[in-house]
């Protein structure tokens, strides 16, 4: 008889690996808290919609011939950066080579996309099942349903934590273990303002994730589908220009004058949306427990990061990928191996990525409007259109690509130290580019790559 082995949590990483563990032949079921997404109309409250891009897009393809292109065609491409300065004035700064693109995609359709793919292949879903307890004697996860009926995994049975930021999974796992995970909750928070299609055509250039930058806070919008925009203010939760001050219309209202005038302008319903939408906490987290003898954590379970990177469920998707693949360079399943094999792997990835996206929120939020990053970024791209494999972006790496999350970390580092040298060069901000500094900066690259 096939092996069974238990998912906790149909979100997108769940979804995903299911699919993964039918095709390598185990019966696969599935628990999940909410009801079935395919059959519900309110959403799960949390980012409506995410930028897929490589990674994500190689596991779909990996675990289903052409699943990237059937996600792909629920997205829409972005190609870029538009960045709004607090004039209104647009630029765009480009994500690689002129092909190259993320993609906006909405979080429920892609989730409704996997369900179905996994039940097709015959995965059992479980929905109002809820993990509610753990015997660590017997080796067994407990769920509960609507009506309370208990439904209890067999003694040993394989159980993958797949229950996102908040997993009880991981609760369960690090008290048995006596290992407490570390979260580094920021001192932000988010939330979430719809931009109707009706008035979103104000925002030109739709194939762009959007950026407000204003140093200590920002406003972002991923375009989705039907036209719409979903953008997403980041804000200190306190201090002059915070979410504790923005507590009346008036408050609300100049603020947005103040800093994000155009935005303003596609957002007619501002006031009931602010108050409405919830405000949610930024966190990551740490924790070198993701398994015991028959229980593994995968995705935000696992590693819970901050989005600045647009790279959770890319990095979640890529853990079924390398699980699937370690599971099938064993010709005996021995899970503890495979579960250590898993973290060995992956830990100092998830680690690597956790840095890069608190990294990148910085350069989103103070850099993307400065004079000086801009020279730097031209600087980048000069260096790899002419050095080409030899020095490849850190964005390209992380987004484009299969390299490591670690690799793409310490390659980063290196390019660092060479854009400082680069850009020490007296008055280079004014001269870039010449063609006496172009082959300067070759110079001071080519010591190091
Ligand atoms: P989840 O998506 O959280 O799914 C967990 C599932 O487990 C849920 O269905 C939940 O209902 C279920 N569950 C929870 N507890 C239980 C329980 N006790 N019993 C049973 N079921 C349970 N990532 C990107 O790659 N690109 C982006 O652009 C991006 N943008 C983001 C923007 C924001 C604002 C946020 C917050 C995150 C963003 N992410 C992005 C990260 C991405 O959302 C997560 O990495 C991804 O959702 C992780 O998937 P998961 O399946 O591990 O967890």
């Amino acid at each position: 008889m096939k092996e069974c082995i238990s998912i906790c949590g149909a979100g997108l990483v769940g979804s995903l690996l299911s699919i993964y563990l039918k095709k390598a032949g185990f019966e696969v079921r599935v628990f999940e808290k909410r009801s079935d997404p395919r059959y519900t109309t309110t959403h799960a409250g949390r980012s409506i919609n995410l930028a897929i891009s490589h990674r994500g897009l190689h596991a779909l393809a990996d675990a289903i011939p052409g699943l990237d292109e059937e996600a792909l065609a629920l997205a829409v491409p972005m190609y870029g950066r538009a960045i709004h300065d607090i004039n209104g004035e647009l630029t765009f700064q480009p994500y690689g080579e002129s092909t190259q693109h993320i993609n906006s995609i909405g979080r429920t359709a892609l989730n409704e996309l996997l369900i179905s793919k996994a039940e097709q292949s015959g995965v059992r879903f479980l929905f109002n099942h809820t993990c509610c307890d753990y015997n660590a004697t017997r080796k067994q996860w407990k769920f509960t349903d609507i009506n309370n009926t208990l439904v209890e995994t067999e003694s040993g049975e394989i159980l993958i934590g797949a229950d996102g930021a908040f997993s009880v999974v991981r609760n369960f796992l690090s008290r048995e273990l006596d290992e407490k995970p570390v979260v580094e909750t920021l001192d932000y928070a988010y939330k979430e303002l719809d931009i109707p299609a009706a008035h979103s055509d104000k925002l030109i250039n739709r194939d762009a994730l959007h950026i407000w930058p204003r140093e200590r806070f920002m406003l972002i919008a991923l375009p989705n589908k039907d036209k719409s925009y979903t953008a997403t203010l980041f804000l200190p939760i306190e201090g002059e220009r915070s979410f504790n001050t923005l507590n009346s219309d008036r408050t609300i209202l100049d603020f947005f004058q103040t800093y994000f005038a155009d935005a303003l302008k596609v957002l007619p319903d501002l006031y009931d949306q602010f108050k409405k939408n919830p405000t949610s906490k930024l966190f990551s987290v740490h924790t070198s427990v993701w398994n015991n003898s028959h229980t593994l954590l995968i995705g935000d379970a696992a590693h819970a990061l901050v989005p600045f990177y647009g790279q959770g469920m890319n990095a979640g998707f890529e853990d079924c990928r390398i699980l699937a693949e370690i599971l099938q360079t064993k010709t005996q399943i021995d899970w503890e191996k495979i579960f250590a094999d898993f973290f060995i792997q992956r830990k100092q990835n998830a680690d690597a990525i956790a840095d890069l996206a608190l990294q990148n929120f910085v350069e989103m939020r103070d850099h993307v409007a400065d004079a000086k990053f801009l020279t730097r970024k031209k600087i980048e791209n000069f260096l790899h259109k002419v050095l080409s494999e030899k020095f490849i972006p850190q964005y390209t790496l992380v987004s484009f690509s299969d390299t490591s999350y670690k690799e793409a970390k310490n390659v980063g580092i290196l390019h660092n130290t060479i854009l400082e040298k680069i850009m020490s060069i007296p008055d280079i901000e004014s001269l870039w580019p010449s063609s006496a500094l172009e082959k300067q900066a070759l110079q001071i690259a080519n010591r190091y790559v």
